[in-house]
């Protein structure tokens, strides 16, 4: 039986030791926290009274399920007997400092409504924009997304010449900020879907309109809560790993990848991993720790390497002790001047006195995640990636922002609701998951070649060698990370 170990227990990791299971290989998955799951972990903090909190520490909102439920499939169990999931009806939750809210409806119709009536938008605009966004997605999906971009064969077939064809609809050559100030009237819809840019670590205003395929994900495919929290993906496909027959090493970090010649043949651990020689060896962690760490006497390709990081994220985590209807699962209260908050973001590389909050609480649909008559609050800022700033000081005026800004949208003083408290920051990203400069997305796409610039899924030095996750083709977030493991495994098979 061939061999493999995979670097890590990421999403993509996980993914890519099942399909590789599936395959027939014996896997073994070699993780240096004590928990699965990388940025897609949970965690749990105690209330004075001894209520608990739990939260979801990285990723709330989870789109394209079909990819969870194809590695159940693949490996011929039914989904459900795993992990179970419901459409949301409504998708988020907007704010705006003058009073303004709006809310993003899954019905398209609802939703036109509603910026209708809050807005004075014509509905008619958002249907083409998510028209143009499926058409997008359509024509990027089978080239980009479900293949390596590094291989002939990508550019030689059908789905090549008709995205040959339909570049121009890609808004290659123009930034999202610039598609969308054409598309809409109204300057808050405008920001409403540059937003979108932030859900790969990128810049409105500098991110090339083909981004624009994001809504497509939230809006026509839909978004999705899993019934046991976020923490339920990861769970799950440890169990189905597990059923498989791949072995796990928590507490184990990888410290070499031993080649020989062009190939890897083995890989050293602490402690101190007792084997045998491994036939394939997949890295799902990130790509430039990969060559700095593991690989350092190795070729390092620098130009993709060095390329810029996608931004970062503050986290807070609060027990609240108290319950607001006006908040759903997902709530966006926005920046009074977004062009001003990206600067800061990307080109000073600091935090904006105003800026963009997103607040997750996912007790509203999984009311045992707080206390009763509690929430759990997940309050994520973007955040410059790491390049040494003064972080303490950054988060202290940061929380300090946070509260003012809520407390004036939810006319209550929230600092004195805060009954636990922990904190996520660029720095502890980077070392609770090797991800260079704690960047959420690995390199940012704020150009058109971005996609062009992300490492392949496999090596050019060794042969059987691959990489997986968010720091590699295709990208960042769950869908690209599972996405990254199918094109991997489906390359391992070329090498048998
Ligand atoms: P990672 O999660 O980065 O895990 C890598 C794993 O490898 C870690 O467990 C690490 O410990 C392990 N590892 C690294 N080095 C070694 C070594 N030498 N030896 C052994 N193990 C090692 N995505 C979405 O789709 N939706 C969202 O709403 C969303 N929100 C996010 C919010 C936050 C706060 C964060 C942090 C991320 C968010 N993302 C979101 C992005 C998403 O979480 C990531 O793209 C994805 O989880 C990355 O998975 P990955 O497979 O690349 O591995």
């Amino acid at each position: 039986m061939p061999t493999a170990a995979v670097i890590g227990s990421g999403i993509a990791g996980l993914a890519a030791a099942i399909r590789l299971a599936v395959k027939g290989y014996e896997v073994e998955v070699f993780e240096a926290n004590d928990y699965a799951g990388g940025k897609l972990s949970s965690f749990e903090n105690t209330g004075p009274d001894g209520g608990l909190y739990r939260f979801d520490a990285g990723p709330s909102l989870f789109t394209m399920p079909h990819l969870v439920d194809e590695l159940f499939r693949l490996a011929g169990r039914n989904p459900a007997d795993y992990f179970e999931y419901i459409r949301l009806d409504e998708t988020c939750r907007y704010f705006w400092d003058d009073g303004a809210r709006l809310t993003a409806w899954a019905d398209h119709h609802r939703f036109g409504q509603e910026i209708e009536t809050v807005l004075g938008e014509p509905a008619e605009h958002l249907h083409a924009h998510l028209r143009d966004s499926a058409v997008k997605y359509n024509v990027t999906e089978k080239l980009f997304l479900h293949r390596s971009l590094h291989k002939a064969a990508t550019w030689l077939n059908r789905d090549a010449l008709r995205g040959y064809l339909n570049l121009p609809r890609l808004g290659v050559f123009g930034t999202m900020n610039g598609a969308n100030e054409r598309r809409f009237q109204h300057p808050k819809l405008v920001q409403l879907f540059n937003r979108y840019a932030t859900y790969n670590g990128s810049d409105p205003y500098q991110t090339p309109a083909t981004l624009n395929i994001i809504p497509h994900l939230e809006y026509n495919i839909g978004a999705f809560f899993p019934k046991d929290g976020m923490i339920g993906i990861t769970r799950s496909l440890v169990r189905l790993a597990e059923d498989l027959g791949v072995r796990f090493y928590f507490n184990t970090r990888v410290t070499e990848i031993v080649t020989n010649g062009k190939k890897v043949v083995d890989i050293r651990t602490v402690p101190k991993r007792i084997g045998y020689p491994v036939d394939v060896v997949v890295s799902n962690m990130d790509v430039v720790s990969t060559f700095r760490r593991l690989l350092p006497t190795a070729r390092q390709p620098e130009r993709i390497l060095r390329q810029p990081k996608s931004s970062s994220g503050l986290i807070f985590y609060w027990g609240i002790n108290r319950q607001f209807a006006e908040l759903g699962l997902h709530n966006i209260f926005f920046s009074n001047d977004y062009r001003a908050e990206f600067d800061c973001l990307f080109n000073q590389q600091t935090l904006s006195d105003d800026p963009t909050i997103y607040l997750n609480i996912t007790s509203k649909h999984k009311p045992d995640d707080a206390p009763p008559g509690c929430e759990n609050w997940f309050i994520l800022l973007n955040a410059p990636n790491n390049t040494g700033q003064d972080w303490d000081a950054l988060i202290a005026q940061a929380r300090q922002n946070v509260i003012r800004k809520l407390s004036r949208n939810l006319d209550v003083d929230v600092s004195s609701l805060i009954q636990s408290e922990s904190v996520l920051d660029p720095r502890s990203i980077e070392a609770r998951t090797s991800s260079s400069q704690g960047a959420l997305y690995g390199n940012s796409s704020n150009n058109r070649f971005a996609a062009f610039l992300r490492h392949a899924n496999f090596s050019r030095q060794f042969s059987n060698l691959f990489f997986v996750g968010g720091s590699v083709h295709p990208g960042g977030g769950i869908p690209l990370c599972l996405l990254s493991a199918k094109i991997a495994t489906e390359l391992v098979e070329e090498i048998r």
